[in-house]
């Protein structure tokens, strides 16, 4: 039994068939990113994004501004981007420079160009399960528990983070009455006591946290699905800047039933749902 839930497999079905909605309905999607300042990861985010749109036909466009932009020159931005009939999804790469409020930019970007799913509108929308942008990287755990045919429904789901982008999204998709709801769902964060007795008792155990490696075998339930979505570089001795997970993966991985890698897991499936929602405008 394949042990790894791999992100490779999905992203390859998403990509084909957004490149055949592209040609079959010859759209010309258009996604437009906003950096502000030099951030070198958000450029590098950007590239990829540019080279996986290229791949299927939908064109990634980037706004730079420098660090010290004001709130008003970017809601200007922000509206005129709105306004163009061209451009089908805004997105706003953070962090924000400190005189940016994030909440009034957010609100003002058009909910239907809300790719990221971040204005309030969307978040109420995907709260009252009405149709609207989900958040991608929650969209892509529940698009990796589909695909493998793991069922959520009774089972005991535990969320280790609260963000707004991760984990409270996510605990709200459980909770809906469909095939990859109806669980019983709890959240952990720094807070939480004693978080070892709650992760020990999750049937599917979710991680968004920012600790490298943080989760070890002490901390699971033998034949757990744990599916990890943090992201962290660390310095391996040997094999120098390296990216790992919120899981000790290789800890973990004989313990669990299942388990992600980092990477090649949930963030490979999140950026190709992020272009879906972009196609979906598009199409729209
Ligand atoms: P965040 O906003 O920093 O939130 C981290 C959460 O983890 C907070 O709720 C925090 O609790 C909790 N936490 C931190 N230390 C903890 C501890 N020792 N015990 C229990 N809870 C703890 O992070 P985020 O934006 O959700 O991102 C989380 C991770 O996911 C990062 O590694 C990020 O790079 C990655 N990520 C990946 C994707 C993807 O597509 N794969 C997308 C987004 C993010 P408090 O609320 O109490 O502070």
């Amino acid at each position: 039994m394949q042990k790894e839930l791999k992100g490779r497999p999905i992203t390859k079905k998403i990509y084909r068939q957004l490149k055949s909605r592209i040609e079959l309905h010859k759209l010309k999607p258009k996604l437009v990113v906003i950096i502000i300042g030099k951030d070198p990861a958000a450029e590098y985010y950007v590239k990829m994004l540019e080279k996986k749109g290229k791949k299927i036909g939908l064109i990634v466009d980037t706004l730079k501004f420098e660090k010290d932009i004001s709130q008003e020159k970017l809601l200007l931005h922000i509206k005129e981007l709105n306004n163009k009939t061209d451009v089908n999804g805004i997105m706003i790469q953070k962090p924000l420079p400190n005189q940016i409020n994030e909440s009034q930019i957010i609100s003002m970007i058009n909910y239907k160009k809300d790719v990221d799913a971040m204005h309030p509108l969307n978040i109420g929308n995907m709260v009252l399960d009405q149709e609207g942008f989900i958040p991608c990287t929650p969209a892509a755990v529940l698009e990796m528990l589909k695909f493998y045919n793991i069922e959520t429904q009774g089972r005991n789901i535990i969320i280790i983070g609260r963000s707004d982008i991760v984990g409270k999204p996510l605990a709200n998709l459980f909770l809906r009455k469909n095939e990859t709801g109806n669980a019983t769902v709890t959240i952990c964060h720094s807070r939480t006591k004693n978080l070892v007795s709650h992760t020990k008792k999750a049937d599917i155990l979710i991680t968004a946290i920012g600790k490298p490696q943080f989760v070890k075998k002490e901390m699971i339930k033998k034949n757990s699905i744990v599916i990890d979505v943090g992201v962290n570089q660390i310095e391996d001795k040997e094999k120098g800047k390296i990216y790992v997970g919120d899981v000790d993966y290789d800890d973990c991985y004989h313990k669990s039933l299942f388990i992600t890698p980092v990477p090649g897991g949930v963030g490979s499936v999140t950026t190709s749902l992020l272009l879906k929602n972009v196609v979906d405008a598009c199409e729209k």
